[in-house]
């Protein structure tokens, strides 16, 4: 679990500060949390890419928070064992919601394998505001692409703790959606997704 907070005498300040509410009003929509897990390959950085320009073509203000990006900066000290996989999510997540009280769409492209941490996640940035969506292909399809050749340096043992290989990957509990990269083409996609969000983002 989450280490503990260690440090005392700490206020923080709530009152007084401008809300989401208030920030979705000038951005005239509702700031969501779209988080994207699925194994390595399976597709979540390219449709994150690709929403984000669905959104951008109808002036919605987005941000994409990848799991790589955020490895090389905030997360950067941090490995792939269990521990710190978590730590990962929860800080990625706290990113996030920082977004999310600013009224933005976030679109969060994680692995994050296991339930544990889709709950962490989930916890953090709050149920409410929280559109889990399952980006899925078989293991052989994402090894067959293996778009950054991580899975032949994994089938060489040159990578240890490798999702879905050496680490597992438990299927969603309760994804909001699932989108099957092997089954439909990146535009077709994009365009499911973005018709299940609409409502969700939508200012009144
Ligand atoms: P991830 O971010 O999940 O590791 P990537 O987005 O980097 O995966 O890679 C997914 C690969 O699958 C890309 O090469 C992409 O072109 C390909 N691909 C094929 N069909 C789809 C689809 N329907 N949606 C997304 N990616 C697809």
């Amino acid at each position: 679990m989450p280490k503990k907070i260690v440090a005392t005498d700490i206020h923080p300040i709530f009152k007084g500060s401008l809300g989401k509410k208030e920030k979705e009003l000038i951005l005239k929509q509702k700031g969501l949390v779209i988080w994207f897990t699925g194994l390595s390959g399976s597709g979540k950085s390219t449709i994150a890419k690709a929403l984000e320009h669905k959104f951008y073509e109808n002036k919605f203000l987005t941000q994409i928070l990848d799991g790589d990006n955020l490895r090389i900066g905030i997360n950067k000290n941090l490995g792939f064992s269990e521990e710190d996989r978590l730590e990962n999510i929860r800080r990625s997540a706290e990113t996030a919601k920082t977004f999310l009280d600013c009224g933005i769409i976030t679109i969060c492209s994680f692995i994050s394998p296991l339930n544990i941490y889709r709950d962490l996640a989930k916890e953090i940035i709050g149920e409410h505001n929280f559109f889990q969506v399952f980006i899925h292909a078989p293991f052989e399809v994402c090894e067959e692409r293996d778009v950054k050749g991580l899975y032949q340096k994994a089938r060489r043992g040159e990578i240890k703790n490798f999702t879905g290989l050496d680490a597992p990957f438990e299927t969603p509990n309760n994804p909001n959606l699932v989108i099957h990269t092997h089954l439909s083409p990146l535009e077709k996609c994009v365009e499911d997704l973005y018709n299940e969000l609409i409502t969700r983002i939508y200012y009144p």
